[in-house]
C-alpha cells in the first residue's frame, strides 16, 4: 500500500499550493544525493515524495486522489513510474532542471526583476577533538561559479550587440509537453536558449562560452567556533555560487565532523575518560598520570578508591559552544586485579588475604544505599 501522499509531504489536508511546494522543496533537499550519499532509503524516499508532489501539485489530481485515493488515480490513468531514470541525479534534474545538482535544485531562487540569487555549496571537513575544544581555522577548497570578468556576466563578446531570443521570442519562457513519466504534462520552463533573459549574445563570450559565469575554484578560511559538536553546520554567508543578472551570492554550507578520539567519550561538555589502577594501588592511594585535552596531569587517587568511582577535573572537558561553564573531564577507576601472579606474590597475596578483616571490606556506603543515591540523584 502506497502511503498517504498528505502524509509524505507532511502537510494537512488542506495545505494550498505553496506550502506543498515547500514541503517538498524541503524534503528533496534533506533527500538530494549530494547530502546525502549514504542513506540507501534515499533514492525510494525521493521516489515517494516526487510521486506525492506530483499528484498533490496538480489540482485535478489532487480532486482525484482526495475523493477516491490512490486506486481513484490509477484508474484515471495516472502512473508514477520514477523507472525510466538512471539515478537519482536524472529524477532532480526532471523536477528542477539543468543537470539536477544541488545548486541547480536549490540555487536559482527567482527574485524580482530577473535576478537569480546564486546556489548554495555544502561540503564537509574534518577536525579533531583537541581542535573542537580550542577552535580552529580550516581552509576549505571547492569550485563554485563566478562572474565572467571578459563579459561581466551579460554572456557577450564585449563590443558585440545583444539581441532577442529567438527561440522563445523574447519571452523567457517555453511551454515544454513532457510526454511520459506522469502522463502527459505541459510546464512552463525557462528558456533553454537565452536562461529567461529573453535576451542573448549575438557573439557569445569566448571566455565563458555567453553563460555569462565561469567556474572558479576558491579557497575559503572558516572559522570553527570552539566546543563545536559532530555534525554540527557551518554557514559563510556570500561564498556559494555567484548570483545571476545581479543577485545575490548564495552561501557556503561546512558540516564539521569531529573525530572519534580513542581516549575520551564526549558526554555534552563533559568528557569521560577511563584509569586502569592495580588493585593493589587502589587499596595503598597512590598518584597517577591521566592524559587531558591539555596533555597529562597528576591525579591523586585516594587509598580505598573502588572500581567504577569518578574522579572529576573540574574544567578539564569541552567549552561550551554558546554560554555556560567549561565541562569537566570525569575519570572512571577501572581497579584491575593482578593476574599471572608468580610464586612469590602468591605466596605474600595469600599472607596477606589471611590478614582481612571484615572491617577492610566494609564500605563507606552500602551498594544498595549507593545505588539510591544515584538514582535519587
Ligand atoms: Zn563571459
Ligand atoms: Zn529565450
Amino acid at each position: 500500500m502506497p502511503r498517504d501522499y498528505y502524509e509524505v509531504l507532511g502537510v494537512p489536508r488542506d495545505a494550498d499550493e505553496a506550502t506543498i511546494k515547500k514541503s517538498f522543496r524541503k524534503l528533496a533537499r534533506e533527500l538530494h544525493p549530494d547530502v546525502n550519499a549514504h542513506d540507501p532509503d534515499a533514492e525510494e524516499k525521493f521516489k515517494e515524495a516526487a510521486e506525492a508532489y506530483e499528484v498533490l501539485s496538480d489540482d485535478s489530481r489532487r480532486q482525484t486522489y482526495d475523493a477516491y485515493g490512490h486506486d481513484g488515480l490509477r484508474s484515471g490513468g495516472f502512473s508514477p513510474n520514477f523507472e525510466g531514470f538512471g539515478s537519482i541525479s536524472d529524477l532532480f534534474s526532471a523536477f528542477f532542471g539543468q543537470g539536477g545538482g544541488f545548486d541547480a535544485a536549490f540555487g536559482g531562487t527567482r527574485m524580482r526583476g530577473g535576478a537569480v540569487q546564486g546556489g548554495d555549496v555544502a561540503l564537509a571537513v574534518a577536525i579533531d577533538l583537541g581542535q573542537a575544544a580550542r577552535g580552529t581555522s580550516v581552509e576549505v577548497t571547492y569550485d563554485a561559479t563566478a562572474l565572467c570578468e571578459t563579459c561581466h556576466g551579460n554572456g557577450a563578446e564585449p563590443g558585440t550587440p545583444i539581441v532577442t531570443c529567438d527561440k522563445c521570442r523574447g519571452a523567457g519562457q517555453i511551454q515544454a509537453v513532457q510526454r511520459t513519466r506522469f502522463g502527459q504534462m505541459v510546464r512552463t520552463a525557462l528558456c533553454d536558449k537565452c536562461g529567461g533573459d529573453g535576451r542573448i549574445a549575438e557573439s557569445p563570450c569566448h571566455t565563458c562560452s555567453g553563460r555569462g559565469m565561469v567556474a572558479d575554484q576558491r579557497h575559503v578560511k572558516v572559522d570553527v567556533p570552539a566546543g563545536i559538536e559532530d555534525g554540527q553546520r557551518l554557514r559563510v554567508t556570500g561564498r556559494g555560487h555567484a548570483g545571476e543578472r545581479g543577485g545575490p551570492a548564495g552561501d557556503l554550507y561546512v558540516v564539521v565532523r569531529v573525530t572519534e578520539d580513542e581516549r575520551f567519550i564526549r558526554d555534552r561538555e563533559d568528557l569521560v575518560t577511563v584509569v586502569d589502577v592495580a588493585a593493589p594501588l587502589a587499596a595503598l592511594g597512590t598518584t597517577l598520570e591521566v592524559a587531558t585535552l591539555d596533555g597529562p596531569v597528576p591525579v591523586e587517587i585516594k587509598a580505598g578508591t573502588q572500581p567504577g568511582e569518578e574522579i572529576r577535573l573540574g574544567g578539564r572537558g569541552m567549552p561550551p559552544l554558546q554560554r555556560g561553564r567549561t565541562g569537566d573531564l570525569r575519570v572512571i577507576v577501572n581497579v584491575t586485579i593482578p593476574r599471572r601472579l608468580t610464586r612469590q606474590q602468591r605466596d605474600m597475596l595469600e599472607q596477606f588475604a589471611g590478614t582481612l578483616s571484615d572491617d577492610n571490606l566494609r564500605a563507606d556506603e552500602g551498594m544498595i544505599a549507593k545505588l539510591r543515591r544515584v538514582l535519587a540523584g
